[in-house]
């Protein structure tokens, strides 16, 4: 079942062809490809930086020192202004071309979005947009980020409540609808990707056993072995944006 060959990527494609509904789930490893470092594991962010200077308690007591460290924080992800790589583009060109429903992702810097993928559920938000703690008016971010460099911190919603990163932090859970719509997607899928994440953390490690259990077929691209390998009809010890790219080109 294991490596990559032309005739299991046309195989792969036929399922897709043949699917009503195609998902991609994505996670960390299709954004280390643009360059954005993983949050988890050896290299991880969370190895550099203290989680506990970005939870939402520390956000609650001292929103000035939060968005401090925010603003080191991000520096540190998107410092080369990070661009959609080729696996970001081969999602993006299958959902217009009518082979994929939806992109269910972790990741948090919207790089899906920028590559043109319309219908994107973002399980742990997103750190391009800022959300009003007070009135829940969502902007961009970087807008907040330039208040906050320029030393008004915490930065303010024009009604006066601090801003947040519109993301999923340390000591919150994900927010329902996202996650349910992300379980339905799943559930109504016939083919299933799981693409450059580990499946090991919550709720990465359930969509594709919910989506297997109603009876789809599995596809996992990932450079380490999951927790979902077993149940996977097709496994890809592959890069990403090798996979994704050749997949798109055989629809
Ligand atoms: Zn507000």
């Amino acid at each position: 079942m294991c490596g990559f060959d032309s005739e299991r990527i046309a195989s792969l494609a036929g399922d897709i062809g043949a699917a009503e509904s195609t998902v991609a789930l994505t996670g960390a490893g299709v954004s280390t490809a643009s360059g954005i470092p993983s949050f988890r594991g050896e290299d991880g962010i969370w190895n550099e930086w203290d989680p506990n200077a970005f939870h939402r308690r520390r956000l609650d007591a001292d929103p000035a020192g939060f968005w401090a460290d925010r603003v080191d924080l991000r520096a540190a992800l998107v410092g080369d202004d990070p661009e959609p790589n080729a696996a970001h583009d081969a999602l993006a060109a299958m959902e217009a071309d009518g082979h994929l429903d939806a992109v269910l992702t972790q990741n948090v810097d919207g790089l899906h979005t920028a590559a043109g993928s319309d219908r994107v559920v973002e399980l742990h938000g997103t750190n391009r947009r800022v959300r009003c703690a007070d009135c829940g008016a969502t902007e961009p971010a970087e807008p907040a980020f330039e208040q906050a460099r320029g030393g008004h911190l915490p930065p303010r919603c024009d009604c006066g409540g601090v801003y947040r990163p519109d993301v999923v932090l340390f000591g919150e859970s994900l927010g329902d609808s996202a996650l349910e719509r992300a379980q339905r997607l799943a559930r109504e899928s016939d083919v299933f990707l799981a693409v450059g994440s580990s499946l090991s953390v919550r709720p990465a490690a359930l969509l594709p056993r919910i989506a297997v259990d109603a009876g789809a077929t599995l596809a996992v691209v990932n450079f380490d072995e999951t927790p979902q390998d077993g149940a996977a009809d097709y496994l890809f010890r592959e890069d990403v944006t090798t996979v994704l790219p050749a997949l798109s080109d055989r629809l």
